[in-house]
């Protein structure tokens, strides 16, 4: 489902203080999934959803700060005036940046695709929708995790 919907271009994305600039410029998906797990909920405080850019079209300008989220993965911020910048996996080679949509403004206009832990998700996040749906046994079942999530 995801491959429908692939894009090859350009888009050009920034913190709320301007001083992290992100561009991607290659391949990437137009297209946005949410995630409702526990360390998602604290970290973005409401819903957190996220689209995927290939690794090699990123370019990254600013300071920015790195959490360790998981021995796996890292949450990256601005040092600045804190704007989330990205998730990333960081135990393989060159993997997708997965970034909130509101960093840039060219995708706004990118569907809802896919959400996970939705038997986690709060009254205050439900989403209407056809989209694809996962709890998270089913998501865990097939992906690297943090057993039983976080507290
Ligand atoms: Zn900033
Ligand atoms: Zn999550």
């Amino acid at each position: 489902m995801i491959e429908a919907y692939r894009r090859t271009g350009r888009l050009d994305g920034a913190c709320l203080c301007g001083v992290v600039r992100i561009r991607v410029d290659g391949g990437y998906v137009a297209a946005v999934g949410v995630c409702h797990c526990s360390m998602c909920q604290r970290w973005n405080g409401m819903i957190y959803g996220t689209f995927d850019a290939e690794a090699d079209a990123v370019t990254v300008e600013g300071e920015v700060a790195r959490y360790p989220a998981t021995p796996f993965s890292e949450r990256a911020f601005c040092a600045g005036c804190g704007s989330h910048l990205w998730m990333r996996n960081t135990d393989g080679d060159a993997a997708n940046y997965e970034f909130p949509p509101g960093l840039f403004p060219a995708a706004r206009d990118f569907p809802l695709i896919s959400e996970i832990y939705v038997d986690r998700a709060p009254a205050y996040a439900a989403l209407a929708g056809g989209h694809r749906r996962a709890t998270r046994a089913e998501y865990e079942a097939k992906n690297p995790h943090l057993e039983g999530d976080m507290p």
